[in-house]
């Protein structure tokens, strides 16, 4: 499909309540393609649809360690994203954004969250993430809210070298 340009953090878009989707249609999986050839390109291990500049709660997330089978990488689509539950346990880790390039910050995260939605089919999806994914979810949900990780960064800086995956 398309690959389409990132927003930047200046970029109202990237600040506004995204809509829920109500019907899961030709539409809808045309963005979801679009939103994953975009997170392809970037390269980058999560999108959301604000960053393309739509308006819409669906995330795609994508995510493997190469070091480690028992996380292979795997493609997660999600719409209507909802966090159900989140360990009381925070973790400390760096992180980057595709729309807030050259720059990295370490952000306190749930450890463990389950993330209920639906995929672009409208087939019910439940997962629970540990750890870098755990992290990815929550990243890419507050965008869908119009947050973005900076405002929850304690620091940030510009890295001298790529220090993180960029969601
Ligand atoms: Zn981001």
């Amino acid at each position: 499909m398309t690959i389409k340009p990132i927003l930047s953090f200046n970029d109202n878009g990237l600040r506004q309540e995204a809509q829920p989707v109500d019907e899961f249609n030709e539409d809808l999986r045309n963005l979801v393609e679009d939103m994953i050839d975009t997170m392809r390109a970037a390269p980058g291990v999560g999108l959301a649809a604000p960053q393309i500049g739509v308006s819409k709660r669906v995330i795609v997330v994508e995510f493997g360690n190469e070091d480690d089978e028992l996380i292979p990488e795997t493609l997660y689509v999600l719409v209507n994203p909802e966090i159900i539950q989140q360990s009381k346990n925070n973790v400390s880790g760096i992180e980057g954004c595709l729309s807030v390039p050259g720059y990295a910050g370490e952000v306190e995260r749930a450890e463990v969250v389950t993330v209920r939605g639906k995929d672009q089919f409208g087939k019910k999806v439940k997962i629970r993430a540990h750890g870098w994914l755990a992290r990815i979810f929550q990243h890419e949900i507050d965008h869908i809210n119009g947050i973005l990780y900076t405002d929850r960064a304690d620091q940030i800086w510009q890295p001298t070298q790529e220090e993180t995956d960029t969601i």
